[in-house]
């Protein structure tokens, strides 16, 4: 079910908008727009990124590594969804990667920033692609499963968006969320990125449950390579800059072998090892029905 972000009103149409307040989501670069004042700009993401993250996505061990993680967890902890939103998909090629790993499911996905969704629809031309504010997602009951990944850091009111998530799920489905982990980590990448904070277990664990959700599993990702993650973040910090994407287009052989190190990483979280630390951290969260 759809509710108007204006009046509030229930089951209202997604393309024709609501009756009662006369709401209708406008089209912004042929994207159907919920929050079109935020489309183009806001302080959540530097938009530029997007066509040097696109550029370097599938050649980097860590998008990569990343997505196969979240299509095990998919698979492992929602064996039967039918339904998934992504918040937040950026570039699409984490839906991308889950479009193809479970067809014949209904996929969407939504972001803030029509230019990320530009080159999402190229990788995606059949699936529902929506420019949204997670703050005021209209969904209610509407997705068997809801997942954020890396997106939460980059909003103030990240509580807020956890009972967003929490509302739009159906009962009896989850949540699925990554986060980059430790503010010891934090470096000039953070601040490019436009960051808001680098959760603690804790915190997130702290701001999941209160939002309605119970933990399923959690776990750290990226803790073999922690300390070479450590070394880059304090030469980041010494020289003042991210390196911006050229920084994530890495040598073809190196690649290689920090593609191999996830790999024995993910076969450690496989076997039911929670990780305790590591640059990010995956939550697998079932809803609890609000009272
Ligand atoms: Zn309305």
């Amino acid at each position: 079910m759809i509710v108007c972000p204006s009046c509030g009103a229930e089951s209202i149409h997604a393309e024709k908008g609501c009756a009662q307040c006369g709401f209708v989501p406008t089209r912004v670069d042929g994207f159907l727009a919920w929050a079109p004042d935020l489309a183009k700009h806001n302080d959540g993401f530097h938009t530029e990124s997007f066509e040097g993250l696109a550029r370097v996505e599938a050649g980097n061990f860590w998008f990569r590594a990343r997505n196969a993680i979240i299509i095990w967890a998919l698979r492992k902890y929602f064996p039967a969804f039918r339904s998934l939103l992504e918040v937040g998909c950026g570039t699409g090629f984490v839906l991308s990667g889950i479009a193809q790993a479970f067809p014949g499911k209904r996929i969407a996905g939504s972001e803030i920033y029509t230019a990320g969704l530009a080159f999402a629809t190229q990788r995606l031309p059949t699936v529902e692609l929506v420019q949204m504010d997670a703050r005021k997602l209209p969904y209610v009951t509407e997705f068997d499963v809801v997942a954020a990944f890396d997106v939460i850091e980059h909003i103030l009111e990240d509580e807020l968006v956890l009972q967003n998530f929490h509302r739009a799920i159906k009962p009896g489905g989850g949540c699925l969320i990554t986060v980059p982990q430790h503010q010891w980590l934090w470096s000039p990448v953070d601040e490019e990125a436009c960051h808001r904070r680098r959760y603690s277990a804790r915190e997130l664990h702290a701001k999941v449950q209160a939002a309605g959700f119970r933990i399923v599993r959690s776990t750290s990702f990226v803790t073999l390579l922690l300390p070479l993650m450590l070394a880059s973040r304090l030469a980041a910090r010494r020289s003042g800059t991210s390196g911006g994407s050229e920084a994530l287009q890495l040598n073809p052989v190196v690649d290689r072998v920090l593609d191999a190190i996830m790999r024995m990483e993910h076969l450690v979280i496989k076997t039911g090892v929670s990780l305790p630390v590591g640059g990010s951290r995956l939550v697998v969260l079932q809803k609890i029905p609000a009272a």
